[in-house]
């Protein structure tokens, strides 16, 4: 099924001056709409164009000859859940049973925020940080590219793009400054919980 370009939860200025108003309109308004754009015009009357994204996703990762349809589909897709993944005014920290299983898999806050920033900032090349669940422990993965989580068995919960498109106008070659303030401004620990609570009900 076709997949739409979803509207932003927020202004395009409102994660400024971490994510300003510039790279929403690259980012969002030219390389995630591209990425729509592609993966509706590359499963247009294919076996894929009646099946959930998700499923296309899991179905065309790892095969050379979809790689368009993966790269595209999974993009799209990685996109639309790291607009989700920020807030105006986010940060902190989380509550309730996420904070609970954090603190019991990783051993603390600090140490999940240690290793979510540690992964994006040693992500060579493009690609994206992660906090997943797999087999009911949270984990923090690093993937290249497109990859995403779901080829993989694991359940996304919160992501970061590390690639260059996601900070460069911003922060130029400091990734590292970027993690931080997506760490310490703008994950939206509501939607990463509600993501948790949806994966262990
Ligand atoms: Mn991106």
């Amino acid at each position: 099924m076709s997949y739409e370009l979803p509207e932003l939860p927020y202004s395009k200025d409102a994660l400024a001056p971490y994510v300003t108003a510039e790279v929403v309109n690259y980012h969002y308004g030219k390389h995630h709409a591209a990425y729509v754009t592609n993966y509706n015009n590359l499963v247009k009357d294919t076996e894929y164009a009646d099946l959930p994204i998700e499923e296309v996703i899991k179905k065309t990762y790892g095969d050379p000859s979809k790689a368009g349809i993966f790269n595209n589909g999974a993009q799209a897709w990685n996109h639309t859940f790291y607009w989700h993944c920020m807030k105006p005014g986010g940060g902190g920290a989380p509550t309730g049973p996420l904070a609970e299983k954090i603190n019991a898999d990783f051993g603390s806050f600090d140490a999940f925020k240690d290793a979510f920033k540690q992964a994006g900032v040693t992500q060579f090349g493009s690609g994206w940080a992660w906090l997943v669940l797999e087999n009911g422990t949270l984990k923090v993965t690093k993937t290249l590219n497109a990859d995403n989580p779901l080829c993989f068995n694991q359940i996304p919960l919160l992501t970061m793009d590390v690639w260059e498109h996601a900070y460069y106008l911003v922060y130029q070659n400091r990734r590292p400054d970027y993690a931080q303030d997506f760490i310490d401004h703008l994950i939206n620990w509501d939607f990463v919980s509600q993501q948790y609570a949806a994966a262990t009900a």
